[in-house]
């Protein structure tokens, strides 16, 4: 297959870049590079530019012969969404829009879409259904459920068979150690864990030990990277042989607190880690987990790297061997 990858310089991007070619398939990837990391690529053609530019996007899909697209282009920032929700809705949903407008111009019948657990809001139940209601608390959530929206309507006019996978909480790097994660300014619980590791931050803040969760820190699902690539490479497949356009989570169905992540973290790298508690972050709900029942029986996804051990010992392989990122700005 040849696939075009829209974000494919970015976290998830890259590792789907990887796995496809691991896969022998061949890879072509549109990024701006505004968040994205030119060497986390392994291998495909790269062009550089935006998808709200239908130039680039037209000499894309002139030059190559695309058979089916994954995007991954998008801000994802919750708290910056808050702030400026015209930069999101611009950024991702019009981006989105150019992108179907491009496929349909160009006869492009798939894509596999990087959507979001933030679909959800705060859950009705535990673990979270794809039919459970959605209601995001914040721009970004809203603005990929807006995308999941316009994808529908694309299939009944265009016949753009879509796949969105709402995934819960990415993390962990490539077992070659070679991309891992490396955002500016990093929020996420576990990069941030392992730069106290690494010395790099004296302590990690735990936000908020009030939760009605076991031990009153937040309670999330940690999925390994390189399993939500296996997932994309299998939604595709699926679409190829005849699927409908659907909607999968992707997690491991287990949740962590923020402590159990911070004590599983010691373990594996055998270092004390300074661990502070401080107030609530705004707009977190106590306790996010996944039924991926769906993707593992209609997809036959089967995680590798689903204990927590295995994702905290990849990532810091990868963070601890890039102690500075991609170190390339
Ligand atoms: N978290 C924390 N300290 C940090 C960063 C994150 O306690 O420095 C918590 C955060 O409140 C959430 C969990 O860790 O409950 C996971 O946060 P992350 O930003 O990694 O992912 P999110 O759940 O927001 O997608």
């Amino acid at each position: 297959m040849n696939v075009l990858v829209c974000g494919g310089a970015g976290y998830i991007g890259s590792h789907m870049v990887a796995h496809l070619i691991e896969n022998n398939h061949q890879v072509v990837v549109l990024d701006n590079l505004k968040t994205g990391h030119k060497s986390s690529l392994l291998g495909g053609k790269l062009y550089i530019g935006d998808l709200r530019d239908s130039k680039i996007l037209d000499k894309v899909f002139t030059e190559n012969k695309i058979d089916a697209v994954i995007d991954f282009a998008a801000y994802s920032l919750v708290g910056e969404s808050v702030e400026n929700p015209l930069k999101y809705f611009d950024n991702n949903i019009y981006s989105t829009i150019k992108l179907l407008e491009a496929m349909n111009k160009h006869n492009v019948k798939y894509i596999v879409f990087s959507s979001t657990a933030a679909t959800y809001g705060e859950p009705e139940s535990t673990p979270i259904q794809e039919s459970d209601r959605t209601f995001p608390t914040n721009p970004y959530g809203e603005s990929k459920l807006a995308i999941e929206k316009i994808l529908k309507w694309c299939d009944k006019a265009y016949g753009i068979k879509y796949t969105a996978l709402r995934y819960f909480n990415a993390c962990g790097a490539h077992i070659n150690g070679n991309i891992g994660e490396d955002h500016n300014p990093e929020t996420h619980l576990i990069p941030i864990i392992l730069q106290v590791v690494a010395g790099k931050r004296e302590k990690i803040m735990i936000f908020g030990n009030d939760y009605n969760t076991p031990d009153g820190s937040c309670v999330r699902d940690y999925v390994h990277v390189s399993d939500l690539a296996s997932a994309h490479l299998l939604a595709l497949k699926r679409l190829q042989n005849g699927g409908e356009s659907r909607i999968y989570n992707l997690g491991n169905g287990k949740g962590f607190s923020v402590k159990e992540v911070i004590d599983v973290t010691r373990k594996v790298t055998g270092i004390n880690i300074k661990a502070e508690i401080a107030g609530r972050r705004a707009g977190d709900p106590a306790i996010l987990i996944a039924s991926s029942e769906k993707a593992i029986k209609e997809l036959g996804w089967q995680p590798k790297f689903n204990s927590l051990e295995t994702i905290i010992e990849t990532a810091w392989k990868w963070h601890k061997n890039h102690p500075n990122g991609y170190e390339e700005k």
